[in-house]
């Protein structure tokens, strides 16, 4: 499955990484053009840098540019995507990277597929009341959707028990092992609910009485 940069964007910024120099989550900011450092590129489009001014590691090198290098600058943390130990990067004022953090919202809108899943989120709440299986099955079918929000709509299968969620369960791939094992589960319960079963010989749903597959016509 092929990421476009929206979708990145999205889904990193809604990574939670925090600062280990003051535990404020970092934000998740636009990479800049250049590398302050090497002036070189960043080989990302977004970073995660901690914009709290209260930081310690903010505060504190203030002085120290001062004393080295007689010019006023300090540093963030920041950490690159994929990585898991960050480091000091210069700046030289306040306001550096502040406006640069990644609008979600802003960002959303233009992306239709999130644009489907925040819909389909707002459903989740009545869709078990209204007995429509739509949202949860679109959520549950989106690799791109939000894993948790994908759970929440894996809870609701067994109270919707529609049956007709089960083949494009079946038939999705899922890249989250975890969410796959909580889906068939699932389908267990809805299987369950509904006095159904599913034919060891052609996988079709037959009645859990049924002795002969009405299907493929084998014994079950
Ligand atoms: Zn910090
Ligand atoms: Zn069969």
């Amino acid at each position: 499955m092929i990421e476009d940069k929206t979708e990145r964007c999205l889904r990193l910024a809604r990574e939670e990484h925090h600062c280990p120099h003051c535990g404020q989550r970092l934000s998740c900011c636009n990479a800049p053009p250049f590398h302050v450092g090497d002036g070189l590129g960043w080989g990302t489009d977004v970073i995660f840098i901690c914009l709290n001014d209260e930081c310690k590691l903010y505060t504190s090198s203030w002085e120290k540019f001062e004393e080295r290098y007689g010019h006023a600058a300090s540093c963030r943390y920041i950490l690159l995507p994929g990585e898991e130990k960050g480091e000091a990067m210069m700046v030289g004022g306040q306001n550096a990277f502040k406006g640069s953090e990644i609008d979600v919202e802003a960002l959303g809108k233009t992306n239709v597929r999130h644009a489907r899943e925040k819909e389909a989120e707002a459903k989740l709440a009545t869709c078990v009341a209204e007995k429509d299986l739509e949202p949860a099955l679109y959520l549950l079918t989106d690799e791109h959707a939000e894993l948790a929000l994908r759970k929440r709509a894996c809870e609701l299968l067994a109270e919707l028990s529609d049956p007709a969620c089960i083949d494009p369960l079946r038939n999705h791939t899922f890249r989250h092992s975890d969410l796959e094992q909580q889906v068939n589960m699932a389908i267990i319960e809805v299987l369950r609910r509904n006095h159904l079963k599913e034919c060891q010989a052609c996988a079709e749903i037959i009645k859990n009485q049924a002795k002969v597959c009405k299907h493929c016509g084998r014994e079950v």
